[in-house]
């Protein structure tokens, strides 16, 4: 059943925002876009869904800048709700496209693992990678650089940034987990797509890596994830990264309790 968001992406509207100095939330109700002003161009984030296209587009505009300004566009993990608008917004803009280095495969070798299956549609928004990501790797542009660190195990690409915002003078870092996501590691979807269980011991030695990381201003790759749409939540608190990643394992040594030593 092809979920509201894929049929009646209107209704996940949402206005964009500013999160800390040149950060913007250009996402939707469903899943987050991330823009950065480097004061040399644009960065973007995950482009959403093919559907929900124009909205990230409306709102790049509503916010004062032309999405063809837009020089990169980076990805979390090759998944149809995070790189199902690439192909169209690079399209537009001309902007080099860049996705961990471990999910190209899945783009031109393995569309069943693109997750567009269980959205219930056709990907049909393949689009040529310029760059590949690998663990370790810093993307600049203008006053940014955005560290680069693999966190395989939702898929095996998945890719988490690191930045620097500056807010009212002060530096802040901004981080994300480019594949939290424990619903592509269940025992039947990797069993029906013939994938290793060892994802699921990729997956907790990515948390080890992020638990030690500071994070002062959580990104989620969907809203839900740092709550970013409720008002009331500061966006600046060390705490949010660390709890999530801390409840996360916790999650994840639950769902799989008896089954790690299968490896
Ligand atoms: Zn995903």
């Amino acid at each position: 059943m092809i979920p509201d968001i894929c049929r009646y992406p209107w209704r996940f509207a949402v206005k964009p925002f500013r999160i800390a100095g040149g950060l913007y939330y250009v996402g939707n109700r469903s899943v987050s876009s991330h823009l950065i002003d480097t004061g040399d161009g644009l960065i973007l984030i995950d482009t959403t869904f093919p559907q929900t296209v124009y909205l990230l587009l409306e709102s790049i505009r509503v916010l004062g800048f032309d999405p063809r300004e837009i020089k990169y566009i980076l990805h979390s993990h090759a998944h149809y709700d995070h790189c199902g608008g690439t192909k169209a917004v690079s399209a537009l803009t001309g902007a080099k496209t860049y996705l961990g280095r471990d999910d190209i495969f899945i783009l031109n070798e393995r569309q069943d693992l693109l997750w567009a299956q269980e959205y219930g549609v056709e990907f049909t928004e393949t689009f040529h990678v310029d760059v590949p990501v690998s663990d370790g790797d810093i993307i600049s542009l203008g006053n940014t650089a955005i560290e680069c660190v693999a966190t395989p195990g939702h898929t095996p690409g998945a890719i988490s940034y690191f930045f620097d915002v500056i807010e009212a003078g002060k530096k802040y870092t901004a981080g994300m987990h480019g594949g939290p996501g424990l619903n592509s590691l269940t025992d039947e979807y990797l069993s029906e797509h013939n994938m290793p269980r060892k994802n699921r011991e990729l997956f907790l030695n990515a948390l080890g890596i992020l638990k030690a990381k500071h994070v002062d201003i959580f990104i989620g790759i969907h809203p839900v994830q740092n709550k970013i749409l409720e008002k009331e939540n500061p966006v600046i608190d060390p705490g949010i990264w660390d709890n999530y990643i801390k409840n996360l394992e916790t999650k994840a040594r639950k769902a799989w309790q008896g089954s790690m030593q299968r490896l």
